[in-house]
């Protein structure tokens, strides 16, 4: 059984934001910034690739809905809403979840796009999506 599963069983203890039947989101045990949440199905799915559409859906209205609250509450002045896919896109567990990381300066974390547009073919990308 994975970690995820185990907090939602109740075997780990966490820290619960929020529960309802389908939705657990806890406090991130390792704070990249005050206040860092994490929203999960209780259901396992193993990432956003294999989630079912409903409960994807699900996970994300609740991720809006604790935002809305979370970011006044403890005075930031917005947020990353960030899902890491598979062990290349830095997924560590692999329960499906999404990250709520509420920001209070631009210094405090980075999340760094590069621009490599130059050795791309955007032509040849759009038509390899679209097939
Ligand atoms: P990711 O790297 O996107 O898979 O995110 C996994 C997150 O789970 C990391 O930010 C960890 O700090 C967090 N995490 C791991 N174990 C626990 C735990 N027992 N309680 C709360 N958060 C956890
Ligand atoms: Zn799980």
């Amino acid at each position: 059984m994975c970690i995820f599963c185990k907090i939602i069983k109740g075997d780990i203890p966490s820290k619960k934001v929020y529960e309802d039947e389908d939705i657990l989101a806890i406090l991130d045990i390792s704070q990249a910034t005050k206040g860092h949440t994490l929203v999960l199905p209780k259901k396992h799915y193993d990432n956003l690739l294999t989630i079912d559409n409903s409960v994807y859906l699900k996970v994300m209205e609740k991720a809006k809905m604790l935002a809305e609250k979370i970011v006044p509450n403890l005075g930031a002045k917005g947020a990353n809403i960030l899902n890491n896919c598979n062990d290349v896109a830095g997924q560590s567990v692999m329960h499906f979840h999404v990250h709520i990381l509420p920001r209070y300066d631009k210094e405090e974390l980075k999340i760094e796009f590069t621009d490599h547009s130059k050795n791309y073919n955007l032509d040849d990308i759009l038509n390899k999506i679209k097939q």
